[in-house]
């Protein structure tokens, strides 16, 4: 054997191939920043050719905004995507499972699938609710919303910042939308960006319910208790956001996994079962730390997933996750929006930006998630994000 031919050998020897799971904000971000090591290769899956901006499905709904970005712009050059959908991860074997029959053989996962809709027990929802909460249920409402007239009823359940988000949208397109909030409208937001937030819905029309709870669903009909009554809502179209859950891959794969169904890791974001696998975004529940399941997460953990991997090739110990919030931006329609600034733990701070400012801010933020990973792209390592999750004053009173 020439010299030459042992060198080849040892540099095939030596590569490493890393499978990402998923090509949202978490994913995406890792399967670019994997590119620091020239001697990985990265193969991508994920069911959909392109990357979906998923927090602007709202506004796929109502045709104000497009979340499509092709994966040439924003995947760096070298990254295999292979468009499919695994079903079920072989740990032993390093192997992962696709719907098309294939699979691939790994060194490492990355495993960051995302969330979907947290459907409650309610009865009729199953049958009759819709959502805005994954690529494939946007597809399903933003049909049923097209075929609407001006002005039907339409029955948003849940008050969280997504539920928020898809009233104003659907009542600025022309819709009569009813908000059924459970409980408080915007939670997590202090006492001046939840009253700002009421007053920004209402301007769009939209009839808040704060404390109504949704008892049942009918094809046309939503049966809500508020203020101790039962009430009758007339619903062309019934929404759901009441919040996210885990896809069963993990679980399926006989992985640990947490009440929602998400990957446990260890506080470096690996599994608590195999070090090959490591989670990320908003399907990981990681040990001692709870973050809201947001992209403002999603991108940091995504880096740090693939920093763990990259540890690992090295020999080294990764470094346990850490990373800060700064804000909770609520879009009400295209014109006005809260910005709710928070501390790293992301409790409410005093500053609250209202109305059209805030707006402004909202479409950067969205423009600046897909900027990072087109950013990471062009110079893997070169994302940074806020760290230190230690809360850095008292807390003030948040409405829950
Ligand atoms: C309407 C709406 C508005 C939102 N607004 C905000 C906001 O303003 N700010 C904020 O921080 N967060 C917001 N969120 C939440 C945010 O979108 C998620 O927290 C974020 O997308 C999580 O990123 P991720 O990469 O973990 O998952 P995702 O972005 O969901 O990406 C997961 C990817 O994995 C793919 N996938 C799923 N299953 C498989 C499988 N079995 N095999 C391979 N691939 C798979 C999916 O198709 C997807 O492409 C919003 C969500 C919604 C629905």
């Amino acid at each position: 054997m020439s010299t030459t031919d042992i060198t080849q050998e040892i540099q095939t020897v030596a590569r490493t191939h890393v499978v990402v799971l998923g090509a949202g904000y978490a994913g995406a971000m890792a399967a670019n920043r994997l590119r620091r090591n020239p001697a990985v290769d990265v193969t991508v899956v994920n069911p959909q050719p392109f990357f979906v901006q998923r927090i602007r499905l709202h506004q796929f709904i109502a045709r104000t905004g497009e979340p499509q970005v092709g994966f040439d712009d924003v995947l760096g050059d070298g990254l295999d995507v292979v468009v499919d959908t695994a079903t079920r991860i072989d740990a032993g074997a390093r192997r992962v499972h696709l719907a098309s029959g294939t699979h691939l053989d790994y060194d490492y996962v990355i495993y960051a699938i995302g969330s979907r809709l947290h459907l409650p027990p309610i009865p009729g929802a199953a049958e009759h609710a819709l959502s805005a909460s994954d690529w494939a249920a946007a597809q399903q409402l933003r049909e049923r919303v097209d075929a609407l007239d001006a002005g039907a009823p339409v029955v948003v359940v849940g008050g969280g910042l997504t539920g928020v988000e898809l009233a104003g949208e659907l009542a600025e397109r022309g819709f009569a939308v009813t908000l059924a909030g459970g409980g408080v409208v915007a939670p997590s937001v202090g006492e001046r960006g939840h009253r700002a937030t009421l007053r920004q819905l209402e301007r769009l029309g939209v009839d808040v319910l704060e404390d109504a709870r949704v008892t049942g669903v009918e094809a046309s009909r939503v049966i809500v208790e508020t203020g101790g009554r039962e009430l009758v809502l007339s619903s062309a179209a019934t929404v759901f956001a009441t919040g996210f859950q885990a896809p069963e891959l993990a679980a399926d794969s006989g992985l640990t996994t947490d009440g929602i169904g998400r990957l446990q890791t260890d506080e470096s974001l690996t599994s608590v079962d195999d070090a090959r696998i490591v989670g990320a975004g908003d399907a990981v529940a990681v040990e001692g730390v709870t973050l809201r399941m947001s992209c403002q997460a999603a991108q940091p953990l995504g880096a740090q997933a693939a920093e763990a991997v990259l540890a690992r090739i090295a020999g080294d110990r990764p470094i346990p996750v850490d990373q800060a919030f700064v804000a909770q931006c609520t879009s009400i329609g295209r014109h006005a929006a809260t910005l709710q600034f928070t501390r790293r733990d992301d409790s409410p701070a005093r500053a609250v930006v209202t109305g059209r400012l805030a707006a402004l801010a909202k479409e950067l933020v969205c423009r600046g998630t897909v900027w990072n990973i087109r950013r990471e792209a062009a110079h893997p390592g070169a994302f940074g994000w806020l760290r230190g999750r230690e809360v850095t004053a008292e807390r003030e009173p948040v409405l829950q």
